[in-house]
Parts: C-alpha cells; sequence; structure tokens
C-alpha cells in the first residue's frame, strides 16, 4: 500500500502541490517519496528514500514547476527503499513516467523479456510498468492506448498513474484492486489513492472501478474499460470528509479500519512470489533444528505456525518469546538450525537481540515483516514482506492474518516437497487460502452488528477467558492479547482441556468464556469443556460453525462463522475476536488506536 497523486493544472504549481497531497498520503507509505513534473517539453525527476520532511530539505520539490505531474509515497514490496527503487519510475530514454501502488505478479516473467531491449535502474516490480507503455508507444499507440494494452499485460494489483513528455495536456491511470479516484476541480484535475490527498483541492469526486482506464485532461475527463476500450460513464460523489476522517477511509478509527481492511491485506500477502516460500521452505526442510521467534501478536502467529508445521510439513519446531530466546536455547544453536523471525516493524528489540546471537552461531535467519530495509531484514539470509501496508492501530489485527497466511503457505510448500501430506488434503487447504479474503469479508459483513451487540451486553463484566483447543488454543492468545490492548480488562486464555488444572476455580457469572469451536477434530471435548463451565455458572459465548446446535443451545450467545478447513479457521475465527475487543474499547469509551501506555513497535528490551 501507498499513496500516489497525479494533476492536471491550469497552473505551473505541480511541484507544491504534489507535495502537499502526498504530505497527506504519506501515512498510506512513507519509506521513499518522488515527484515527477513535465516542463518546457521534458520530464523532470526528484525522488529519494526517506521521509517526505526529511527528503523535501534536500531536494525541494516545490521548485518543480509544471501543469503536469505525478507523485509517490512508497510502502516497498519489491525491492529495498532506496533512490533508485523509489518512484516515479521511467522508461529507458525518460518520455514516460509512472507511479504505481500494488503488486505486479508477473513482473519477473515480463522483465526477462523487456530486459535484452530496456534499460531498468530499479529492483522494483513497478518499473516494467514505463517498459511496457514504451514499448507500445514505439509501436505507434498513444499514452492512452499503450496504457491499456499494458495493463492487459500486467497481473496482480495496480493503481497506476502515467504521463509522457508527448502528450504534454494529459495524465493517463488506470486501476484494478488498487484504490484511485479522480478530483475534479476549479484549478485542475487530480487522481490519487485517497481522499485525504484531493480535500483541499476539490469535493467532487469520480471513483474508479476495478479494470478502469481514465484519461484526464484539464477540460475534459474520460473513462473507458480496459478490457475492450468501452465508454464509461460516471456521476460526480461530494466528499464531505474531514481529512482525519479520510485518512480513516471514513471508519472512526484506524483500528477497525485495519481489521476491515484484511480481505485486502491478505490478497496482497498472497501475491508473494511462490519463489521466496520456496527458498525458505528448503532452508527449513534441510535444517535439524526449527525455532519459530517474535513477541506480542507475532508469537501468537509462530503458535499457530509451529502446529501447522507439525501437522502439515510433519516438521517439528518450537515457538519461542523473543526475550526468553537467548537465554534457554543459544547452547544448542548451529549452522544446521533455522531461525524464522516474526516482527511487523522488522525492529521489534527482543527479536533483533535474540538474532545477534543466532548469528553469532551461523544458524539461517529467515524472516517475516511488514517493512522492508528493517533491522530484521537486514539480519536475515532470507526474508518474506507481509505486504499489508501500514499498520497505524497500536493493536496488531492485519499483520496477525497476513502473518499466519504466509506461515501457511509455507507450511504447505515444506508439505509438498516432504510429501508428507495427501494431496486432496493439500489442495483444499490451498483452495481455502485462495478464498480466504472473500470468506473473511463475509465474516465482518454478517457478525460486525451481533459482535457490536454481544459488546455492549459484557461491556460490564469483570473479565473474560478464551478458550480453545489445538491450533485454536493461539487464536485464543490472540484474542485476549486484543482485549487486553484495547480495553485493558484483565482476561485469561487457556487450551480448553486445561481448565480443570486450576482455571475452573475462577468461574463466575460475571467472567463470561469465550469459545473458539469450531467442528473439527476437537469438537466434542470442547462440547464437554463448555459444559464443564457453563454447569458452573460462566456465561458461555461461542464461536461455531452455522447451525451448531449443541454449542448454540448451551450459550448466552454465539457468533456463527462459515465452514472452513479447521486449519485455517485461526484465520477467520480471530476476526470477530478482534472486532469484540474494538466495540468493547468504544463502548467504554476508550481510544482504541491508541491504548494507555502502550507503543506500536517496542524498540527497547
Ligand atoms: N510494488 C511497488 C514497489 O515495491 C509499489 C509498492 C507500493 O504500493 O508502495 O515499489
Amino acid at each position: 500500500m501507498c499513496g500516489i497523486f497525479g494533476c492536471v493544472l491550469r497552473n505551473e504549481m505541480a511541484g507544491p502541490i504534489i507535495r502537499s497531497a502526498l504530505e497527506r498520503l504519506e501515512y498510506r507509505g512513507y519509506d521513499s517519496i518522488g515527484q515527477a513534473t513535465l516542463s518546457s517539453g521534458k520530464i523532470f525527476v526528484k525522488k529519494d528514500k526517506g521521509k517526505i520532511s526529511e527528503v523535501q530539505k534536500t531536494l525541494n520539490f516545490d521548485e518543480m514547476l509544471g501543469k503536469l505531474g505525478l507523485g509517490h509515497t512508497r510502502w516497498a514490496t519489491h525491492g529495498m527503499p532506496s533512490k533508485e527503487n523509489a518512484h516515479p519510475h521511467l522508461d529507458c530514454d525518460g518520455n514516460i513516467a509512472v507511479v504505481h501502488n500494488g503488486i505486479i505478479e508477473n513482473f519477473m516473467e515480463l522483465r526477462k523479456n523487456l530486459e535484452p531491449k530496456h534499460k531498468f535502474r530499479s529492483r522494483t516490480d513497478s518499473e516494467v510498468i514505463s517498459h511496457l507503455i514504451e514499448d507500445y508507444m514505439e509501436e505507434g499507440e498513444n499514452l492512452e492506448e499503450a496504457t491499456r494494452l499494458t495493463a492487459k499485460r500486467i497481473k496482480g494489483s495496480f493503481a497506476v498513474a502515467a504521463i509522457s513528455n508527448q502528450e504534454h495536456d494529459k495524465l493517463v491511470c488506470i486501476k484494478k484492486e488498487s484504490p484511485l479516484i479522480v478530483g475534479v476541480g476549479e484549478e485542475g484535475v487530480y487522481c490519487s489513492s485517497d481522499m485525504s490527498a484531493l480535500l483541499p483541492l476539490t469535493k467532487n469526486a469520480l471513483i474508479m472501478e476495478d479494470g478502469e482506464l481514465g484519461v484526464l485532461k484539464i477540460d475534459e475527463i474520460k473513462f473507458i474499460k480496459i478490457k475492450n476500450g468501452e465508454s464509461v460513464k460516471k456521476e460526480i460523489t461530494k466528499i464531505e470528509w474531514t481529512l482525519s476522517d479520510a485518512m480513516k477511509g471514513g471508519y472512526p478509527h484506524f483500528t477497525i479500519k485495519e481489521i476491515n481492511e484484511q480481505p485486502t491485506s491478505i490478497r496482497n500477502t498472497l501475491r508473494i512470489s511462490p519463489i521466496y516460500h520456496e527458498l525458505i521452505a528448503s532452508k527449513l526442510c534441510d535444517s535439524e533444528r526449527i525455532f519459530l521467534i517474535a513477541c506480542g501478536t507475532s508469537y501468537h502467529a509462530c503458535i499457530a505456525g509451529s502446529y501447522l508445521f507439525s501437522k502439515i510439513s510433519k516438521i517439528d519446531s518450537r515457538p519461542v518469546i523473543a526475550s526468553e530466546f537467548k537465554d534457554q536455547y543459544s547452547e544448542i544453536l548451529n549452522s544446521k538450525t533455522a531461525i524464522i523471525a516474526l516482527s511487523q516493524s522488522g525492529e521489534t528489540a527482543d527479536t533483533i537481540e535474540a538474532l545477534k546471537t543466532v548469528r553469532e552461531k551461523k544458524a539461517s535467519i529467515l524472516s517475516i515483516t511488514n517493512v522492508m530495509g528493517s533491522s530484521i531484514t537486514r539480519f536475515s539470509d532470507i526474508y518474506i514482506g507481509q505486504n499489508s501496508g501500514p499498520e497505524i492501530g497500536v493493536a496488531a489485527t492485519k499483520s496477525f492474518t497476513s502473518q499466519l497466511a504466509i506461515l501457511t503457505k509455507l507450511a504447505l510448500t515444506m508439505a509438498t516437497k516432504r510429501n508428507s501430506m495427501d494431496e486432496e488434503n493439500r489442495r483444499e487447504i490451498d483452495r481455502g487460502l485462495k478464498t480466504l479474503p472473500s470468506y473473511i469479508e463475509k465474516v465482518i459483513e454478517r457478525v460486525d452488528d451481533k459482535v457490536k451487540s454481544i459488546a455492549k451486553k459484557y461491556v460490564d463484566s469483570e473479565s473474560f477467558s478464551f478458550l480453545g483447543r489445538g491450533i485454536n488454543s493461539a487464536t485464543a492468545l490472540e484474542g485476549r492479547l486484543k482485549l487486553l490492548e484495547l480495553t485493558y480488562t484483565p482476561s485469561l486464555a487457556y487450551p480448553a482441556g486445561e481448565v480443570k488444572h486450576g482455571f475452573i476455580a475462577t468461574v463466575e457469572s460475571n467472567r463470561p468464556a469465550i469459545f473458539i469451536a469450531p467442528r473439527d477434530d476437537n469438537h466434542n471435548k470442547i462440547i464437554n469443556n463448555i459444559m464443564e463451565l457453563k454447569s458452573r455458572g460462566a456465561k458461555i459465548i461461542s464461536l461455531i460453525e452455522k447451525d451448531d446446535k449443541k454449542i448454540i443451545e448451551m450459550s448466552d450467545d454465539y457468533i456463527e462463522m462459515p465452514q472452513m478447513h479447521a486449519l485455517l479457521t485461526p484465520l477467520t475465527y480471530i476476526v470477530p475476536l478482534q472486532l469484540f475487543a474494538y466495540y468493547m474499547a468504544v463502548e467504554k469509551d476508550l481510544d482504541p488506536d491508541k491504548p494507555r501506555h502502550l507503543a506500536k513497535s517496542v524498540t527497547v528490551e
């Protein structure tokens, strides 16, 4: 996720207009920044790694004059944050400039074909776009048609804006699965990743849909379908939002926005090229010992991941809390050990500290993080980017599902290598992963109101317990962590089989028990656990598969979930628990985005 912006103006102020638009988009991505403007028939580009305020001091974007221009604030997915990898990207001769938000899945193949004839300057997936447009323009197409044909060649997600010095009066933009809107103002027309950049410029927006191409000229805007060039009519939408509303996509808080973003963030996570999974899976399969290390939410993804490694890949691994790692395990690390480190920010101090020991002992470091170029990616032999886009809410939500989706894919890749599971089961999980984004969409749509009313009903409860079995013991831990973080309510999380060992003594009617109880191999056992608690006066809230009559009968409240492969249930069952924590915080009048005493990334030990 990043921010793109483009403008066609009556005046020559492209430089400062783009710079200030990018400042409003910077919350979408902030590892690099860049602008291109067209002036006196030439394209000028300024770009660099860093935050806008830093780069502006050295490059002074405001000096860039022109009526036509583009800007980009980057959240790297392919290629480290660097000047070369920052957008805009040019064609070979600097006649075309392009900004891109999203992921081009087939860029390797396209680049291989283009490389003999073209000069590539970056490691990004995006640069193929400018060279493809170049090829089509060389064949005699205009910018509009060259961009349309390019859009048909690229796979993945994209919001792209392109300009050419051959056609100095227009900007062409295309969209598929990355947001893009067009703004129509007195002084210019604009395209932008979201409304926040448009707000001071205009309140009139034209919303682009997937598969559309827009041609923006100062007195004429047209839209066509990428597929066949058919024209598309659009009505103006009035923007009524404030800047803060716009940054939150109309949601009251970033946390709820990010919970709702999960279908998109998982889609982007699953776009990671299988090559990375192959590389990591090979290392893991060749290792004698595997540790998964992390803190907080990432640690819970490790617990579920380790479960998948043993269940699916039939490989032993151990999840360890990063701050405990060195003390216990440093003596048994060697070059045959593989470590998977998980950290959203890539800067978690305890994880970095653990990795220092790992490096001394020459063990392999494989990592999963959301920030390319972070300390942990630099420490790693191989890493996979989560591609979740910036997470602003302090409590991690979309990070958890992205990290776990990656670990599930890794487990499947290892299973294929080791021939450790039957083909039908492997395919079922693989299919389940592919449909996961649309399942989560449905879950959010169906359960949101119900979760809200449950939060209202139980807001004054003294504490909560979260109980699950098997892989959903990890879901229970993560559900509890969300509630702790967002509402500060003392809560417990237990593998449900453990309740008799102490926990059951704490049962009271104002301490509800939340059961994560899909219809899996543990179903009968968890029914017994529910009975045990119910008969001791606990209020039962259950997360169940649709029409699970036995559990419905025993529950005070229940949330029905769509049927899916048991091993994928943490990825969906966590969503109502995230919503529950969020709505509880709202009911208690707390700020979910800024829980007391907490920091987004814990960069001290
Ligand atoms: N995939 C592109 C890159 O890594 C765009 C990333 C973004 O959306 O910021 O440069």
